[in-house]
């Protein structure tokens, strides 16, 4: 093993950093093993992003879900304070943080509500892709807009025929001079119908992921419409639906990068997305934690507080030290994209599987911990439990997340 290193700054993370000869691919590059602690500044950050979900998301949560609101106006509240362009460059009004501080930022969020929480990393993921791949022109047309929520965006890859084989997509773009004429369906897009901004993956070439292109496709384009919201068990305080592209006229200028980069471009805003979305479950499950602990606490049975049952006692235990142990892997993989190492991606992969089935299972367990009561509605478990559920599936189900780490195994031919 090679010696240690100085501890090296990642933005305003802190992180001591271990090295040894060798990278995931025999390569020369160190392979960067990290240990973690706070600074104050994130500590203020995630304190903040906390104050903003126990004042302004928790109190309506139950609320939005039962009416299937999308508090845009609490969203915009949000993008106030920095947190709908987190990782996006600050020269357009991005917060320039890093995909670690994104992770604290989006789990405080989930406790008061995971759909809004997702939502925003959906926002925020969509707003980094444009910072990442556009041009400077498009950077200021564009950004400064999403920064403030002013206009809202929506990532559109699955197709009604083509979900984790996203390479099979099949919406086309057909170049007509200056312009692209998109013809096709994006299925199960959130925040279609109310988003100004599609970032779309089409087909401007042959079959396979070299064929595809992104367009920042806009609301108001003829040709742009939806299909009916769709009726979910959960995420009820965002909206999904279709959205259809008919002989839609899109500015060359509109393109992302160069034709044939879209499925990249796709790819590497879902290793953030993918981060994103552990932490709204870690968020979502800490909070359905906490109420469980308080309940046990209250609930009487057998003549003592259920919380003085060792067999609950274990169930507690065993919920917080799971949490804690995604938390942990969570945040080394945010760590390592931040770092741009080169196992960024399988490590977001992975983090996203554990984060996402930790989290259900947490807050699942949390439920049994109410009884009857966490049935109901009114006691804010259920609807965490139906919130939560949908993160084993979106993003890259949790079986393409082993998809990827098993190709990376097997791939590289490595012995452990
Ligand atoms: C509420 C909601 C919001 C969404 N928001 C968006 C959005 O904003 N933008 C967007 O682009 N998409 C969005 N999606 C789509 C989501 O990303 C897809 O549903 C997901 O990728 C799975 O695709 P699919 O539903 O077509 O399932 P399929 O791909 O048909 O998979 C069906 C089953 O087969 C399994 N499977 C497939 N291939 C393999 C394999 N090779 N090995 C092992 N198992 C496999 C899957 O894991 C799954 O269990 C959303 C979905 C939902 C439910």
């Amino acid at each position: 093993m090679a010696g240690l290193v100085p501890a090296i700054s990642i933005g305003a993370f802190r992180c001591a950093s271990q090295a040894w000869g060798g990278n995931e691919r025999g390569g020369k590059h160190p392979r960067i093993m990290t240990q973690f602690s706070l600074t104050d500044d994130q500590i203020a950050v995630r304190d903040m992003a906390l104050a903003f979900a126990a004042e302004n998301l928790a109190p309506h949560a139950l609320e939005w879900d039962e009416k299937k609101h999308f508090p845009v106006d609490v969203m915009r509240e949000a993008a106030a304070l920095g947190m709908a362009a987190i990782y996006t460059r600050d020269d357009v009004g991005g917060s320039g943080m890093t995909r670690f501080d994104a992770a604290l930022i989006f789990e405080a969020l989930a406790t008061g509500c995971p759909a809004i929480s997702a939502y925003l990393s959906i926002h925020n993921m969509a707003t980094w892709m444009i910072d990442r791949y556009g041009s400077e022109e498009q950077r200021r047309h564009f950004i400064p807009r999403l920064a403030t929520m002013e206009l809202i965006a929506s990532y559109c890859l699955t197709e009604p025929g083509s979900g984790s084989d996203a390479a099979a997509l099949k919406t086309k773009a057909v170049r007509d001079g200056d312009h692209y004429v998109v013809n096709g369906v994006k299925q199960f897009i959130s925040g279609a119908g109310v988003s100004d901004i599609y970032v779309t993956m089409v087909r401007t070439g042959a079959e396979g992921p070299a064929g595809i292109s992104t367009l920042v496709i806009e609301k108001d384009m003829p040709g742009v419409s939806f299909g009916a919201q769709e009726k979910k068990m959960g995420w009820n305080a965002q909206p999904t639906a279709a959205v259809i592209f008919e002989d839609v006229r899109v500015p060359v200028a509109n393109r992302l990068s160069d034709e044939g980069m879209g499925f990249k471009i796709a790819m590497s805003g879902l290793d953030g997305g993918r981060l994103n979305i552990g932490a709204c479950s870690l968020g979502g499950a800490q909070a359905a934690l906490d109420k469980a602990l308080a309940y046990a606490n209250d609930r009487k049975a057998f003549g003592k507080r259920i919380a003085d049952l060792q067999a609950l006692q274990f169930k507690l235990a065993d919920m917080a030290t799971e949490l804690e142990a995604a938390r942990t892997f969570l945040w080394r993989a945010a760590a390592s994209l931040d770092a741009k190492a080169l196992d960024a991606t399988k490590l977001c992969a992975m983090a996203k599987r554990i984060a996402t089935d930790t989290g259900f299972e947490v807050a699942n367990q949390a439920l049994q911990i109410h009884g009857g009561y966490g049935y109901l509605a009114d006691y804010g478990i259920e609807k965490i439990v139906r919130d939560l559920r949908v993160h084993q599936i979106l993003e890259g189900t949790n079986e393409i997340m082993r998809l990827i780490v098993a190709r990376d195994l097997v791939g590289r031919g490595n012995r452990p």
